[in-house]
């Protein structure tokens, strides 16, 4: 395959981009100059050296050495372990991190849970979910789960399978399981909710 076909191809496994708009990607790359597209290939193999998972959030994060596990948050004393909020997507972190409003801990699902999906605990970090919640409870530093999913049908399906799941451990602990999006108007996303909405949202978690 030729080069331009190939990188349609590619490009068309970006999230929300069709086939059309990965063809005026090509043609735009064409018409730029080699500098531009070695900055571009550059940072593209850099990104997953320079980037790391963190291991207790899973958020991305950049690292300032490969030996660097944690994320800022994670590694910082001063955020409130009593409080462990879940969000689907990094974007969600981000921006309820930006807003200021919140100064406990994350934890990064990397996905949702579609209704009537198959196999749901693979649609999303089940496993490393409930080693953390277990290892804060074991612990006793665990006081509150928040389900922080945008208030949209595979949120509320993701709050529901969530819900299910943790409750027996939440329970035994005496850890109490709130929503964020409770507070929040039907039909929302987190990434776009302004700081005044996801202040709200918090103090009016049930
Ligand atoms: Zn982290």
């Amino acid at each position: 395959m030729d080069p331009i076909n190939k990188l349609i191809e590619l490009f068309s496994e970006f999230p929300g981009i069709g086939p059309r708009q990965a063809k005026r990607f090509v043609y735009y790359l064409l018409r730029h100059n080699n500098g531009y597209l070695n900055e571009i290939s550059e940072n593209i193999s850099n990104l997953k050296k320079e980037i790391g998972t963190c291991s207790i959030c899973f958020q991305y994060f950049q690292r300032k050495n490969t030996n660097q596990k944690l994320c800022s948050i994670c590694s910082d004393s001063h955020r409130d372990e009593s409080q462990l909020m879940i969000v689907s997507h990094d974007v969600d972190l981000e921006h309820i991190e930006k807003s200021g409003v919140y100064k406990g801990t994350y934890f990064v699902l990397g996905g949702v849970v579609p209704i009537l999906a198959p196999k749901p605990e693979e649609r999303i970090r089940s496993r490393e979910l409930l080693a953390l919640i277990k290892n804060r409870t074991e612990k006793n530093i665990l006081k509150e789960i928040i389900l922080a999913m945008n208030v949209t049908p595979e949120g509320e399906n993701t709050e529901q399978y969530l819900t299910q799941n943790l409750t027996p451990i939440a329970t035994q602990n005496s850890v109490k399981i709130s929503h964020l999006g409770r507070g929040i108007s039907t039909g929302t996303e987190i990434e776009y909710s302004d700081k005044e909405t996801l202040k709200n949202a918090l103090q009016n978690r049930k």
